[in-house]
């Protein structure tokens, strides 16, 4: 089992880390993905994503690899999904 990335959604230097597909940092978590407002503003498309980018490293995170982090605790409080 490999370990998640931590995103912290609300640290700046994260914000300019981890960006949607179109390099934006205007994304939101959503429960199974993700969601960038700069993109949804575009015509014809909905802004939702399946895999935020990490500029430094240049990886793809699926939702499911990130541990998004808020400043009240962990964004998501299950690991696993259910049935
Ligand atoms: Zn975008």
């Amino acid at each position: 089992m490999s370990s998640k990335e931590v995103v912290r959604i609300e640290d700046r230097q994260d914000r300019w880390r981890y960006v949607c597909p179109c390099g934006h940092r205007s994304w939101e978590p959503t429960n199974h993905h993700f969601w960038c407002r700069h993109c949804a503003a575009r015509e014809g498309v909905d802004g939702v994503f399946h895999e935020l980018r990490d500029k430094k490293t240049g990886a793809h995170l699926a939702r499911e690899r990130v541990r998004l982090m808020t400043s009240i605790g962990p964004y998501d409080d299950i690991d696993e999904e259910g049935g």
